[in-house]
């Protein structure tokens, strides 16, 4: 039976205590000496001393406390136990300054066991390096360790700070279906066979995207939610099959509104993260980005901008800049890379798009060491140098092709020569405004919705529409930080003659506009008013909070790179009567063909 509360009260963290226990194991300090306890949790370690003395480190989620048997103790590694005892200080000498709770341990303990275990897979300790697949399949094992905890509770605090956020600025939550119509996001979907409709099938959503536009049409006028979306893509650190983002949608708002919203937000849950609130995020255009950056996520927290020495070499008698664009990224003190690293990096720039890359180590008053150098006019030479500012012992990479392609491969070369990973502090977030529209043209020639094909183009380049689509700019928006994009919005279209012609832009008929969203189009035909919206990527976000490369550390249960639960074994096979019941038989598809090309194409 439970023991009397101490004197003094109940535990300090409040709520702590139940019927079965009187604290946490993590909370026990000098204070508490002298108070009687009884704790519950799992056995971390026991050493036996002979039959008159046993320790046992006794753990639940707050932490560990060192427990003092006078006997022998039958738990063993992870047994579920219940210790009563007194608080004591150590004796001089043997505080453990390593444990929060170092300075006391609980002295003449009795222990019972309130269920026994298994030998644990692994120990139960950060500092244990454990295989990713052993983990997950004992995930309920891995999550004890204090890492995993900090990651689950962090994650909680930050959903709450979010939705606070929200709530204060007067959101309202609404709960949108699971079971649905394709969303276009431009993913792969999964689908759902239904059990009373043979042959036909739900669709899990990528997004809450139609349904919040629905709501917005519907009067609610401002909506969030703490939404999971599913899509079938490729597993990888920053992806998993279902993720968690904090969706937002608002009416009567255009782009300033929601940038204003969706700020308020993410700074709050910043502060309550790291415990310090970040400044006004700064904002670029797409194009400025990708000019001085090489990419859309760029990462501020580092310089290496790009220059352009487009105009340094317009007249230029070398071939290989000969180019619509010539760029240049400048490595300080790089000249003392090795040529087997240039050779690597001239490799990595092909791969990347470009025809070459040309390198330039900068010597003593302006010489440049450079297979290209003795092809350089005197004026190229010196505008190389003045325009890029570069100094003795820095070096020059250039890349002359396209604008874009000349962009991206610096972009990533200066990730690749100059990044770091994306949780180490400090944080730089960065508003990344005026996306374009569209994003290239598939094989048939139409352009593809860079956003999806609701995001409305940008005021000053409406005309532009029919007969320079490509140029035409957007109202859609991405939030960044530290080179990971957190998330991304946009005003959307909602009247019903600019949607038409960027259906026919993105060569969408009106028939398949009415077959894939005519519930959509039906509902803005009752009354759409401007609207506009975002969304959070969460997982994202707490990783980066939490210190952690991969998202998979801050959700409970993630899937492997294949997209499988080594725990629970899924995806499993689907079992005969099943698949009768749903009206499905099963065909051998050979492996090529079962990936596929995206459900709805094109849109992101
Ligand atoms: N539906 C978009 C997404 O999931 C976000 C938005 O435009 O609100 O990326």
């Amino acid at each position: 039976m439970p023991a009397p509360p101490p004197a003094g009260g109940l535990a300090d963290q409040e709520g702590s205590a139940t019927s079965m226990r009187t604290h946490l194991c993590g909370e026990l300090r000098e204070a508490h000496v002298g108070s009687a306890v009884r704790l519950c949790g799992w056995v971390a370690r026991r050493r036996e001393h002979g039959e008159h003395l046993a320790f046992v480190d006794l753990r639940d989620h707050s932490g560990l406390v060192q427990c003092v048997v006078p006997g022998t103790v039958e738990a063993r590694s992870e047994y579920v136990v219940a210790v009563t005892g007194v608080v004591r200080a150590r004796p001089e000498g043997t505080a453990n300054a390593d444990l929060a709770t170092g300075a006391v341990e609980v002295g003449d303990c009795t222990v019972e066991v309130l269920a026994e275990a298994d030998p644990p897979p692994f120990a139960v300790d950060d500092r244990v390096d454990v295989d990713e697949a052993v983990r997950l399949r004992h995930r309920y094992v891995d999550l004890r360790r204090p890492r995993l905890q900090a990651n689950l509770r962090l994650r909680a605090a930050v959903v709450r700070a979010l939705r606070n956020a929200m709530d204060r600025q007067g959101f309202c939550e609404v709960e949108t279906p699971l079971l649905w119509a394709p969303t276009p996001e431009g993913a792969r979907e999964f689908v759902v066979p239904s059990r009373l409709h043979h042959g036909s099938s739900y669709v899990l959503p990528q997004s809450p995207q139609l349904a919040k536009q629905l709501l917005m049409v519907a009067g609610v006028d401002r909506y969030y939610q703490v939404a999971r979306c599913l899509r079938d893509e490729d597993l990888r650190a920053d992806r998993q099959f279902e993720f968690t983002q904090l969706d937002v949608e608002a009416s009567f708002v255009g782009q300033e509104d929601v940038l204003g919203f969706v700020s308020e937000a993410v700074l709050d849950a910043a502060e309550v993260a790291t415990g310090e609130r970040p400044g006004a995020i700064p904002r670029l255009t797409w194009a400025e980005a990708m000019d001085r950056y090489g990419t859309d996520k760029p990462d501020l927290r580092f310089g290496m901008e790009l220059v352009d020495l487009t105009r340094t070499f317009a007249g230029t008698s070398v071939k290989a800049f000969a180019a619509p664009t010539v760029k240049g990224l400048v490595v300080d003190g790089g000249a003392t890379v090795p040529r087997s690293r240039l050779d690597a990096l001239t490799e990595r720039a092909r791969a990347l798009g470009a025809k070459g890359l040309a390198w330039f180590r900068v010597g003593e008053e302006g010489m440049l060491d450079s297979p290209l150098d003795r092809f350089l006019a005197e004026d190229e030479r010196r505008g190389l140098l003045e325009v890029t500012a570069a100094a003795p012992g820095d070096l020059v990479l250039v890349v002359a092709d396209e604008h874009r392609v000349a962009c991206t491969v610096l972009g990533q070369l200066r990730l690749e020569v100059g990044g770091r990973p994306v949780h180490e502090g400090p944080y730089r977030y960065v508003w990344v405004v005026d996306f374009p529209l569209f994003d290239g043209l598939d094989d048939a020639g139409n352009p593809l919705a860079a956003h999806h094909p609701f995001t409305m183009p940008h005021p000053d380049d409406l005309h532009l529409l029919e007969d320079d689509p490509l140029a035409v700019r957007s109202q859609a928006y991405d939030l960044v930080l530290n080179g990971w994009e957190l998330g991304s919005g946009s005003v959307r279209i909602h009247r019903g003659d600019i949607q038409s012609r960027v259906f026919t832009a993105l060569g969408i008929s009106d028939e398949e506009a009415t077959a894939r969203f005519g519930f959509l189009l039906g509902a803005f035909r009752a009354g759409a008013p401007p609207h506009a919206g975002f969304a959070v990527g969460v997982d994202r976000l707490v990783a980066i909070f939490a210190g952690e490369e991969s998202i998979r550390e801050v959700i409970a249960f993630p899937k492997t790179q294949s997209g499988a639960d080594l725990m629970t074994g899924a995806p499993s096979p689907v079992a005969p009567a099943v698949l009768t019941e749903l009206g499905l038989a099963l065909q051998q598809v050979p492996p090529a063909s079962a990936g596929g090309s995206t459900a709805t194409g094109g849109d992101r």
